[in-house]
């Protein structure tokens, strides 16, 4: 501000004098923190180094679904490197998690005969009687329509038939439609698969049951199959199915999230969380959920560790367990850390993808939205959109319920992740290169900023 010289009363002057001070001192903490964020944003954009790393990771430890031998590898794997690049304290935290196991699967159309499905049995599914289960078909398209054709659901395979409307809408019935179909007495539950296209992919993911109504098998079932069951249904012809689903509920296992640090030069106690989740579906190679995100969080930490950089506050990059099964990472680490929950002064989960467009996302006070504001302009060589409003993630919350913590997530564009999500797709193939270290800038530069300003991120 330079209007100071053109003062014609000395209240207007002071008052443009004040103006001037604090503009001068909000810019002058980013445009401090600039010259590293800018290394850092050189560093990770520089090679393909993260995408490197996510190769390695998947290409040697493949599907990691929780209390598998895959998982126990990777999460091994993952500390040993994390020491090898210098990280401070890195540890596994153990935690008990469960385990699920996928058996044989099949499902045909006997009549019309005879053809077969592109089925996934949904993560927890109980499994059909021994020889399989065979049972007429009943095509609904919401649960509204359950409920008006519940006589007809009895003794039947029940599919909900509901178009893509956006995951979350649309993921109620992955997660619901067993319960609503067996309160109808229905015999097994078909999920046309959640995503916006498909090239006969099918997806997983949880299936919730309750105590009080009978768990019945259930599976996702390719687009272009349900499709395929709803003309026939709806040309009044009798579907008859035969189903196989041989999965099976194992003993919890030992399992652990990772954690490694850069211990804070002034403020060691207050923390700038950062990570994702190493545990995936068993079907592809868990990539993009999540793979891709522990690699970037993890990277934003190594980069600051490989420029010599030692922020005011601890950055700690924890890989969470069990995010996808029963959250028993996410809770374990609110519950080891309930004493210092308010010392996490800010909490980033990449748990989205990093497809682009990408953006991050922000959820915090007003007061902590005006400094994000600030930091924002930190990105600017990254040409990311502005921040949105919204961000947090699955393994974040519970430690971040418990210390009003701020949240940000790294939200990858949703019509490229959910064509894959949960689907033996999911591999590095989808990735490019420059997309993961282009997230992996972003994060190093805001977690860089966040540890670094001289004020407590404001709750
Ligand atoms: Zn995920």
């Amino acid at each position: 501000m330079r209007s100071s010289w053109s003062c014609l009363g000395a209240l207007a002057c002071a008052v443009a004098l004040v103006a001037s001070v604090d503009a001068q001192s909000s810019h002058s903490f980013v445009d401090l923190l600039r010259p590293d964020t800018d290394r850092l944003i050189k560093a990770a954009t520089a090679d393909d180094f993260a995408w490197r790393r996510l190769a390695e990771l998947t290409d040697t430890f493949g599907a990691r679904l929780s209390g598998s031998p895959n998982l126990a590898r990777a999460i091994q794997w993952s500390a040993q490197t994390m020491k090898a690049d210098g990280l401070e304290n890195v540890r596994t935290e153990p935690v008990m998690v469960p385990r699920w196991v996928r058996g044989h699967e099949e499902a045909a159309i006997v009549d019309p005969p005879q053809h077969d499905l592109a089925i996934l049995g949904l993560g927890g599914t109980v499994s059909t009687p021994p020889g399989g289960l065979e049972a007429d078909l009943l095509v609904v398209t919401s649960f509204e329509e359950l409920r008006s054709r519940a006589a007809d659901a009895r003794g039947r395979i029940v599919l909900f038939d509901v178009a893509y409307g956006g995951y979350t809408e649309t993921v109620t019935y992955r997660t619901g439609g067993a319960r609503a179909a067996a309160q109808q007495g229905a015999v097994a539950v078909l999920v046309r698969s959640i995503g916006p296209i498909g090239l006969r992919t099918t997806h997983t993911g949880s299936v919730n049951y309750v105590p009080e109504v009978p768990a019945i098998p259930a599976a996702a079932v390719a687009a272009e199959d349900a499709n395929r069951l709803a003309r026939l249904a709806r040309g009044g012809r009798r579907v008859r199915l035969r189903l196989v689903l041989e999965g099976r509920r194992e003993a919890d296992v030992e399992s652990a999230n990772v954690v490694g640090e850069i211990v804070g030069r002034e403020k060691p106690n207050e923390v700038v969380l950062v990570g994702g989740h190493l545990d995936s579906w068993d079907v592809g190679t868990g990539a993009s959920d999540d793979g891709v995100g522990c690699v970037i969080t993890w990277e934003a930490v190594r980069l600051m560790k490989k420029l010599g950089l030692r922020p005011r506050r601890t950055v700690r990059v924890v890989l969470w367990t069990n995010e996808e099964n029963g959250l028993r990472g996410a809770t374990a680490y609110a519950e080891r850390y309930a004493a210092s929950a308010s010392d996490h002064v800010f909490a980033l989960e990449s748990d989205l993808g990093v497809f682009a467009p990408a953006a991050l996302g922000f959820s915090g006070s007003m007061a902590a939205r005006a400094m994000m504001g600030q930091i924002e302009s930190l990105l600017e060589p990254l040409g990311l959109p502005p921040i949105t409003a919204g961000g947090g993630g699955a393994d974040i919350g519970p430690i971040a319920q418990a210390g009003r913590v701020p949240t940000m997530a790294y939200i990858g564009d949703a019509s490229r992740y959910f064509v894959i999500h949960h689907t033996p797709a999911d591999t590095i193939e989808r990735i490019l290169p420059e997309e993961v270290s282009k997230a992996a800038a972003a994060i190093a530069a805001v977690t860089y900023a966040v540890a670094e300003m001289p004020e407590r991120l404001p709750r």
